[in-house]
């Protein structure tokens, strides 16, 4: 058990967790311990305060005290399996069923993200018959075999990919790559035409189109509205379905929209849910169409022992309810925008700023050597994240070069506010400079 009153050091702690957990990575080059946190506080075990500007899991707030007392309560009374009945698994699937666009009307519970990408995929190939899957080049989307080996991600030493797998480039961002090609609708379309000749050159069909609609991965990009549409319907028109993965985007983080397909005007028939969704709680979803859960069931079965339990109901419930009493969303987009302008202005002042982009509580902050060849500043961009830990800050990296990633990932809790915006900027206004005077050094 911890024993907050006399902690092991670090170092004892890093090398315990070497011997069992092996390469099990830590993040930081002096890994961070918290060991306790609200809202977007967060502390150390010294008792300092840390401003977390990039945990997306503790969606409404860390330990929410609401969704604290709603899980306490049903741990307390019952908990058992979806065998049996009981009500919070209706309420909570007719709640999320209300977020969605009409016909995305029915739900399968999961723990995880991975999972309820794995299932959509499994709906997806029995519903087309088909066994393609397209992805964008750099996306993620979870850790079991099928995903990992579609995962763009990251470098798999020694490993070729599947040839039922095609990958398309991610939308250029609307500010970011405006002379970048494809730069119109038409021309992106026909990325997806080769990824799709190139499926049925190995003899595939697309059964999923797997899409992330804010590309966190590919390095967060805000396409216009519709931009992605032609090409979303080259895919279908090949016979592919379209899964939206909102287990980063989703659940009201972009501003604009509860979900982020809804903001590129896309009309998914699967939607992939995950992180967020528990406020910490292993809880993720898939919310389909019902005619394509019901060939799903007609063909085959899906139980899972711990989704969808009545203690991660009352959670998934809690936090919807905290979304709507604290109006989260609205906050995203307000709090959002002005996160978003405060960088720009610091973009102004230092010249490793290549681009701000995001939207809402996803915002990416791209660091460069040179602003006319945007050549990754990588190094520069770790030290930063290093930097603004040692000075009270959490931010993560992200990227499409692997071997470089060179973009702040700013994704807080959704109850950030003015005084986070205010420490947050300040603090990454003397840390860049700091970088700069260390990087000429
Ligand atoms: N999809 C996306 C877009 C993700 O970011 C992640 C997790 N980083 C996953 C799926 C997988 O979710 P999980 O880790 O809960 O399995």
């Amino acid at each position: 058990m911890t024993n907050y009153e006399n902690p092991m050091t670090d170092d004892d702690l890093i090398d315990r967790r070497r011997r069992v957990l092996r390469g099990a990575r830590l993040y930081y080059d002096v890994p961070f311990h918290p060991v306790r946190a609200e809202r977007y506080w967060i502390y150390d075990r010294a008792g300092r305060r840390f401003l977390d500007a990039y945990n997306n899991v503790p969606h409404v707030g860390h330990c929410h005290p609401h969704v604290v007392a709603a899980l306490n309560r049903q741990a307390a009374t019952l908990n058992t399996n979806t065998r049996y009945l009981f009500d919070s698994i209706a309420d909570y699937a007719e709640r999320l069923v209300g977020t969605m666009p009409p016909g995305l009307d029915a739900v399968m519970l999961t723990c995880t993200g991975s999972e309820a990408n794995d299932l959509a995929w499994r709906l997806a190939t029995t519903f087309t018959g088909n066994d393609g899957a397209i992805t964008t080049h750099n996306a993620y989307h979870g850790n079991t075999t099928l995903l990992d080996s579609i995962d763009g991600s990251t470098i798999k030493v020694g490993r070729a990919p599947p040839d039922w797998w095609s990958t398309v480039p991610a939308p250029p961002d609307a500010a970011a790559e405006r002379a970048s090609a494809p730069n119109s609708p038409g021309a992106y379309a026909e990325a997806f035409d080769q990824a799709i000749a190139t499926l049925h050159a190995a003899g595939h069909q697309p059964a999923a189109l797997f899409l992330e609609p804010l590309f966190c991965t590919d390095g967060v990009r805000v396409a216009p509205r519709g931009f992605t549409s032609p090409a979303v319907e080259r895919a279908r028109g090949a016979g592919a379905l379209l899964i939206a993965d909102e287990v980063q985007a989703g659940l009201g983080r972009c501003g604009t929209h509860m979900w982020s397909f809804e903001r590129l005007g896309l009309q998914p028939d699967i939607v992939v849910l995950g992180k967020p969704m528990g406020n910490g709680h292993p809880l993720g979803a898939v919310i389909a169409r019902h005619d394509i859960v019901d060939a799903f069931y007609a063909k085959d079965r899906y139980f899972n022992t711990f989704a969808g339990n009545p203690v991660s109901c009352a959670v998934g419930c809690a936090v919807l309810d905290v979304m709507e009493r604290e109006e989260l969303r609205a906050n995203a987009q307000r709090i959002g925008s002005m996160l978003k302008t405060a960088l720009q202005s610091l973009a102004r002042e230092h010249p490793l700023i290549g681009d701000v982009r995001g939207q809402g509580l996803l915002l990416g902050v791209e660091l460069v050597e040179d602003r006319d060849t945007r050549a990754p500043a990588g190094k520069a961009a770790r030290w930063v994240i290093n930097e603004l830990c040692r000075r009270g800050v959490l931010v993560g990296l992200t990227g499409p070069d692997r071997r470089s990633r060179n973009i702040l990932k700013i994704r807080p809790p959704m109850v950030f506010d003015e005084t986070a915006i205010e420490l947050l900027t300040t603090t990454l206004d003397q840390t860049l400079a700091a970088c700069a005077s260390a990087m000429a050094a």
